[in-house]
């Protein structure tokens, strides 16, 4: 009952002041947040590497509707893809994005998103790495898997990702399958109506084993971006039944989550990537990942009376 409750908090302005000005709320943000600063981040990024982890660093930011809010997000990613440069991770610490953060909303955003986003890929390119593009609520997928095909002609690398929540996810599985791409598949973390998304999380649980198995069989590389236990464990077996070698797709968990898991399945010679978000602009994420876990909103609420 309170996930709903915390995604409609994540979009409420008076709510996002309240929050964030709290003193208290800082530490439990910092579970979940690598820093405010790019050198925070990757400094995160290269003690996940040292410890045989590969990392995506999301500079948070989302819902951008000031022209110039989505040029500071443009630099800001300019800014990480050199530092990477930098860092000289290659292709083991990349960018994640949200395309509402490049002006997807704005009057004429999809041409928009797809300009300011374009030097970023290309500047990810000359770093070594690459981009994926975060999914966002469902009236945004369209455009950003148009957004995502036009960058794969000349970026191939450039991920995209799915969510098993919305009723239309099994036919963008088969589509990007076939194409070869970088797919990274989620449950969904917005709370979305029943015409277009499932609403049981059973439901939402099926159609995701429902899209490994349609991404497992592709010519792609699946990223699987889950924390469930048997999801991972489903996962893990297609894999083997494909004959998918190792290198050949990938976990992925978010910073602060499972660790302890993210560790055994590196140890067992997966490929496990983590997603390290920084910034100043953490609200919304933080509000998503209380909503997925009651202990978290536990966890968050002892730490405000535990001083
Ligand atoms: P759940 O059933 O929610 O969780 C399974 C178990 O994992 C829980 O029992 C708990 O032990 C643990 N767990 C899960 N979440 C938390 C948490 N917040 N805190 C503590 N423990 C937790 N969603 C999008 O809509 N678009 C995206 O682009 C996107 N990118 C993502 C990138 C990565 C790498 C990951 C891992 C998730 C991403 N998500 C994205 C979020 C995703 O859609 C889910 O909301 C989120 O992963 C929780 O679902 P779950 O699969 O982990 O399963």
């Amino acid at each position: 009952m309170l996930g709903p409750a915390l995604l409609a908090a994540a979009r409420n302005d008076g709510i996002r002041r309240f929050v964030s000005a709290a003193p208290l709320t800082r530490p439990v943000v910092d579970r979940f947040v690598a820093g405010e600063r790019l050198d925070q981040a990757t400094a995160v990024a290269a003690g996940l590497a040292a410890r045989g982890l590969r990392v995506t660093l999301d500079h948070l930011g989302e819902d951008v509707h000031d022209p110039a809010e989505a040029l500071r997000a443009r630099d800001a990613y300019l800014a990480l893809a050199e530092a990477l440069g930098r860092l000289g991770l290659g292709e083991r610490a990349e960018m994640s994005l949200k395309l509402s953060a490049f002006g997807q909303a704005l009057p004429g955003g999809h041409d928009l998103a797809l300009r300011h986003v374009l030097p970023v890929v290309e500047a990810a390119a000359a770093a070594g790495t690459a981009v994926t593009l975060d999914m966002e609520s469902h009236p945004t997928v369209d455009s950003t898997l148009a957004v995502h095909a036009e960058l794969r002609r000349r970026f191939p690398e450039t991920g995209a990702v799915l969510q098993s929540a919305l009723l239309r996810t099994e036919e963008d599985c088969r589509a990007l399958a076939a194409a070869g791409a970088r797919v990274r598949l989620v449950k969904g973390a917005y709370r979305e109506p029943a015409e277009v998304a499932h609403q049981a999380r059973r439901e939402v649980d099926r159609a995701y084993v429902r899209c490994l198995g349609l991404l497992f069989a592709g010519e792609g590389y699946p990223m699987v971006g889950t924390h469930d236990p048997r999801l991972l464990a489903i996962a893990e077996a297609i894999a083997t039944r494909r004959g998918r070698p190792a290198g050949s797709f990938e976990f992925q968990m978010l910073f602060g989550v499972r660790e302890a898991e993210q560790r055994r399945l590196a140890a067992r010679g997966h490929r496990v990537r983590v997603y390290v978000p920084y910034g100043t602009d953490w609200y919304a994420y933080f509000m998503r990942r209380l909503a997925e876990r009651p202990a978290n909103l536990a966890f968050f609420a002892r730490s405000l009376v535990s001083r």
